[in-house]
């Protein structure tokens, strides 16, 4: 039998207390079957340790956690109450930045650099999110002395919120702040890959006050756990971040069941066009950001580069030399930019789709390998000279590796731009403001970066136009996908 919490030891030595179990009503408690599966470390191939599992009757149990907390007055009294959990929640994932990142990165596999920037703006975002709590009003439309309306923003109920691998702190930030925020009750699930962060981070809650039952987050497997939040007749929205096929599958499951209200964030293919009147030194930094953080699996990775013909050379030469000073390898060193893929089967999704890169004919710029034969890590990979029917042009790969093309004219590259099924986002890089927002309106994406990429802030909000999505995350614009609009009509 496994405990309820294991001692794992870090790569920097020291020892913290993993949780293990499922985080219902407050506790971390044994699963009804008292499965567990075993969690690898993407960098060394080995395990970790292994979590409890939560199937149909788990996922029971927390609704019932969640929606006896629903009727309380977490979601009809006071927000003091709410400000004051996410503030306190806030403050300890600041105290315990150092141990969730070095957990995030054993566990998915990314550079410290980047957790660490994950561990930042999930307890910025989280903060923002209380400030929130009592600044959600209605309105008072006038229609005249016969009648008086008040609309009031309320509560949805038992929200289920489905994450992936990529990012599962800043996911897991990104999902509940805002639904809690609002006076509703959550049940989470990590990707199975990625449990660990979200279960430390789901103790600190307790210990910042947050209700039992607000709050519940389970471990478990998308065809089992996933489905049953997705068809449950008493969650009544689910917020969903993953591939579009799973987000297409979830949406037909939630209209099948109660027509639970759905939010999605899914896949990418996002131009990052470069003008030649661009700044090439900055414009180059962007470039890599764009496509290498996070070791490419990003959402809205700027995977298509397209460079206006004049200085297309220039930007190939510059690029190249930039990638191959960046250091990819052991997450744990300080330097590291690029660490490991998150999994064995995202390795060989993107080595498969590298080999069809080369059968397809594209020039092979750098990289097109595996880096060293232990730990899942992809060298940087550019192809130059790509068509746009190649499927390494129109498919997302979710991994360190960008096409790039030529264009002449504003016109044909908003064109190429706009010729994908998704609409996530897109970077324009110009020194002249009045093409950059004539591009960016132009552009069919939920965000637009001009002279900068993969740039978020908690108050700007993120989601996509066609397949990339539906709703919005952060911003003022995330509370919408939480409220529901009640109008009140008095006769006088
Ligand atoms: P996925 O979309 O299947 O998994 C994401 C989450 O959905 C996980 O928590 C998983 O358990 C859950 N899930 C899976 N099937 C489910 C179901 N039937 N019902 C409910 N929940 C379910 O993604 P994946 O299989 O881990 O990765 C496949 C590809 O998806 C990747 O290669 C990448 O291209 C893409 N992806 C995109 C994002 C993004 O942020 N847009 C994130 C992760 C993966």
């Amino acid at each position: 039998n496994l405990a309820l919490r294991v001692p794992i030891t870090l790569p920097n030595g020291t020892t913290y207390d993993q949780p293990t179990g499922l985080f219902i009503n407050n506790e971390f408690v044994y699963p009804k079957q008292k499965k567990t599966f075993e969690v690898i470390s993407p960098s060394t191939e080995e395990e970790i340790t292994h979590v409890y599992e939560a199937r149909e009757e788990d996922v029971e149990a927390a609704v019932n956690a969640a929606d006896a907390a629903f009727n309380s007055d977490w979601s009809t009294g006071e927000p003091a109450k709410r400000i004051r959990v996410l503030l306190n929640l806030a403050d300890l994932i600041e105290e315990h930045a150092d141990t969730l990142a070095h957990i995030e990165s054993l566990d998915n596999g990314k550079s410290l650099f980047c957790s660490r920037g994950d561990v930042a703006l999930a307890a910025a975002y989280i903060r923002s999110c209380a400030g929130w709590a009592d600044k959600i009003s209605g309105s008072l439309p006038e229609t005249g002395s016969t009648h008086f309306n008040y609309i009031r923003r309320e509560p949805i109920g038992v929200c289920g919120q489905i994450i992936p691998w990529n990012f599962p702190l800043l996911m897991f930030s990104w999902k509940i702040g805002p639904a809690l925020a609002t006076g509703n009750t959550v049940i989470l699930k990590t990707a199975e890959s990625t449990p660990l962060s979200a279960l430390y981070v789901a103790q600190l809650a307790k210990q910042a006050g947050i209700p039992a039952g607000v709050l519940n987050v389970v471990s478990g497997f998308g065809k089992i756990a996933g489905e049953a939040i997705a068809i449950h007749p008493r969650i009544k929205k689910i917020a969903f971040t993953g591939s579009t096929a799973t987000g297409r599958h979830i949406m037909k499951a939630a209209a099948e069941s109660n027509l639970k209200k759905v939010t999605l964030e899914l896949g990418g293919k996002s131009p990052n066009i470069v003008f030649n009147d661009c700044d090439v030194a900055k414009t180059v930094q962007n470039l890599i950001v764009g496509i290498f953080y996070n070791t490419g699996e990003v959402c809205c990775a700027g995977s298509r580069i397209y460079i206006q013909e004049e200085i297309y050379d220039t930007v190939i030469e510059n690029l190249t030399r930039a990638v191959a000073d960046l250091k990819i390898g052991d997450p744990f060193k300080e330097d590291t930019f690029m660490g490991a893929q998150a999994s064995s089967a995202q390795l060989d999704k993107i080595l498969k789709y590298i080999e069809i890169g080369k059968k397809e004919g594209a020039t092979l710029v750098s990289g097109g390998e595996r880096e060293g034969n232990k730990g899942y890590f992809v060298k940087p990979t550019i192809f130059g000279d790509v068509k746009e029917d190649m499927k390494i042009v129109k498919e997302e790969i979710f991994g360190p590796v960008v096409t790039v093309s030529k264009f002449k004219t504003v016109d044909e590259v908003i064109n190429l731009a706009n010729d994908s099924e998704y609409g996530l986002a897109a970077g324009v890089h110009t020194e002249d403001i009045n093409k950059a927002i004539q591009v960016a309106n132009s552009i069919k994406s939920g965000t637009v970066w001009v002279n900068t990429y993969n740039d978020f802030h908690q108050m700007v909000p993120f989601g996509g136009y066609g397949q990339s999505g539906i709703g919005r995350e952060m911003g003022a614009e995330a509370l919408d996908n939480y409220t529901q609009v009640k109008a009140v009509r008095v006769g006088l």
